[in-house]
């Protein structure tokens, strides 16, 4: 290879800077690379029940319509929307995922010499995102596996423009509550727009869980990111929504492509936010794989850290690098957590029932078998 083709010259600088996103294992791929006929994926916190059954019907009657471009403006699903929340559909902003919602954001408002404060052992992608925009970011320490929201507001100063909130958080399932939440808002300074990102208010079973809403209507400069990958099943589809003031939504439009939400997402959103039997199903499920999963975990002897959402942060005592592929080679993909700087940590989401009792019985053997 002697001519090989020399380009890092001609790369971007924050681009050679950034950290790539490892996301989890893909089921098909392990399968081929492991020679295994069954793969269980706990690994990206995706509905173990599969799509909701109304979205699929809904999918199949768009389908010879996928000739067309889809809507541009995402007329049906936003006025769908705005009937849920109660508010207009100049409140929404659509994505291809919440992930596309995360880089518009940061487009819409950052100018260069501005930063960004959120969490350290928090969803990665705020600051990959923000690297590949060339966006600093400042992180405060997480505090007994919490957002410390405190320590995040002194590191707000004169250049802070965002705030990235994941609550509840990613990859540790706790969540800042409704005080919380409504000290740190009275006490940021005016030029400051506070991004919630709730990728599982789904899951929540809490009382004291802030109403972001609530900052909206009283006319607080937020914006919330949902999704429909994790408990409307929808993650191979991408989509995802913001929700703000229409005078930041204008804005904010100005950065999203035109077809950035493909047709057959748009249809299937709107069917899924209509499937109340789905919804209601795979939250009752999850709350009981949950305590399942606890109670096992605690026999077995592990610590684990009680979560909001559908997936649990487990201290596995030793490199979680190690379990990872220990649980592999049985067929159970999870989640090693060095990227997150929390090494001797897994993340496993809360699977069907059988499922879990394989990841669990996968856990022990390799437990026992490590002592
Ligand atoms: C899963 C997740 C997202 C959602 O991503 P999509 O791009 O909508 O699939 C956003 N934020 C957090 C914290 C997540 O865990």
């Amino acid at each position: 290879m002697e001519n090989k083709l020399k380009v890092k010259a001609l790369i971007r600088k924050s681009v050679l800077g950034v950290n790539p996103y490892l996301p989890g294992k893909p089921i098909e791929e392990t399968k081929r690379q492991l020679g295994l006929k069954e793969v269980i994926k706990l690994a990206s916190n995706e509905n173990p029940w599969g799509p909701s059954p109304k979205a699929i019907s809904a999918i199949k009657r768009s389908l010879s319509g996928i000739n067309r471009y889809p809507d541009a403006q995402g007329f049906y699903l936003k006025k769908r929307l705005a009937k849920f929340f109660g508010l207009i559909p100049g409140n929404f902003v659509l994505g291809n995922g919440s992930d596309e919602l995360i880089d518009i954001v940061i487009k819409t408002f950052m100018e260069a010499d501005e930063n960004i404060v959120t969490s350290e052992g928090t969803f990665l992608e705020y600051e990959i995102i923000a690297q590949v925009n060339d966006r600093k970011v400042k992180k405060a320490p997480l505090c007994y596996f919490k957002y410390d929201l405190g320590a995040m507001l002194k590191l707000v100063d004169k250049k802070t423009k965002l705030v990235f909130i994941a609550n509840p958080n990613n990859p540790t399932g706790t969540y800042v509550s409704k005080n919380e939440v409504a000290q740190f808002i009275n006490a940021l300074p005016e030029g400051v727009v506070v991004v919630f990102d709730e990728a599982y208010d789904t899951f929540i079973d809490v009382d004291d869980y802030p109403d972001s809403l609530s900052y909206l209507k009283n006319k607080k400069k937020i914006i919330i990111l949902r999704t429909f990958s994790k408990a409307y099943g929808l993650a191979g589809l991408r989509l995802g929504y913001a929700i703000a003031a229409p005078q930041l939504v204008t804005y904010l439009e100005r950065i999203r492509q035109p077809f950035n939400v493909n047709l057959l997402a748009q249809v299937a959103g709107l069917a899924a936010l209509e499937d109340k039997v789905f919804l209601s199903k795979t939250r009752r499920l999850t709350l009981e794989g949950k305590d399942f999963m606890y109670q096992e975990l605690s026999r077995m002897g592990l610590r684990y850290v009680p979560s909001v959402t559908n997936f649990i942060l487990i201290d596995v005592g030793r490199n979680s690098q190690e379990i990872f592929k220990a649980c592999l080679k049985f067929g159970v993909i999870i989640r090693e957590m060095r990227q997150y700087g929390l090494t001797n940590f897994i993340r496993v989401t809360i699977g069907t029932q059988k499922e879990n009792k394989k990841f669990l019985s996968v856990l022990s053997k390799i437990i026992k078998e490590s002592n």
